[in-house]
């Protein structure tokens, strides 16, 4: 399994980042099968650096704020007017009204009957406790946040890669998490700031859930444009034990395994 940072930037997106979305490939029936998890905004032309998007297999959309969902829209368009359009309908995993969700921010129209066919770009599944998507099984968990957030547990070939989504400290993420080779956490978060409760996680805090799950190594991720990313790293080292990275564009990581496989398109 590997991993590829399309986007990383929490929040919004940043100066140096689309924000949230991640490209997640494995061997499947003598090819390699792509899904794409989460699409904030930039990402699906940051995508265009690295794989047409006509051929992701599936795409995972975590939860329906914005950062994380808003490039379907351009996803769609795409879908209609590449030239290699139309495509067939991939299929879209998100929490329950995700086309709906997509829907209301593609089309400015409040009639509903002139309302835009998305079904003709994505076949919707609303997410279930785990379902299996191509060579990836993935488990779900709700996570601590102010919509409904599904964290997800992504396991092929015997590899295991978690991905936090965006939550507040929550035991449900150190379950999904528990014993994973690799936990792609948020840290949004500085600590010492009175900070909110129930939406995002501080560097060490993300540290101490990745502790505590006992992953094998943890990658640092949804850091807004407005904080220091060393100072989110600093505080996530000091209540880890792995190794901590910080999440960048074109990082490109193998799960399960402890050899670099490079950058796309450069460091
Ligand atoms: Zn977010
Ligand atoms: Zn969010």
């Amino acid at each position: 399994m590997e991993l590829t940072v399309i986007g990383c930037s929490g929040s919004i997106s940043g100066p140096l980042s689309p924000a949230s979305s991640y490209l997640v490939t494995a061997p499947h029936g003598g090819r390699s099968f792509s899904l794409l998890v989460d699409l904030g905004p930039g990402s699906l032309g940051a995508l265009y650096g690295l794989i047409d998007p006509s051929r992701i297999d599936a795409i995972a959309i975590s939860h329906l704020h914005p950062d994380h969902c808003i490039d379907l829209c351009g996803f769609h368009v795409a879908s209609r007017y590449a030239p290699n359009a139309p495509w067939d309908p991939v299929d879209l995993y998100g929490p329950p009204g995700t086309l709906e969700r997509i829907r209301r921010a593609y089309d400015p129209s409040l009639d509903n009957s002139d309302a835009e066919d998305l079904t003709a770009s994505f076949t919707p599944h609303a997410w279930q406790p785990s379902q299996q998507v191509g060579p990836f099984l993935i488990t779900t968990a709700m996570m601590s946040h102010p919509v409904p957030t599904y964290g997800m547990r992504i396991e092929a070939g015997g590899e295991v890669l978690a991905y936090s989504a965006d939550t507040g400290p929550t035991q449900a993420l150190v379950d999904l998490a528990r014993g994973a080779d690799l936990l792609l956490a948020e840290a949004s978060f500085l600590d010492g700031e009175a900070n909110p409760s129930g939406l995002h996680l501080t560097g060490s805090q993300t540290g101490d859930h990745a502790q505590a799950a006992g992953v094998s190594a943890l990658v640092i991720t949804h850091v807004p444009p407005w904080y220091d990313t060393e100072q989110v790293l600093t505080a996530a080292r000091e209540h880890f034990d792995g190794p901590v990275e910080a999440a960048r564009p074109g990082m490109i990581r193998r799960v399960g395994g402890t050899e670099r496989v490079g950058v796309a398109g450069g460091d």
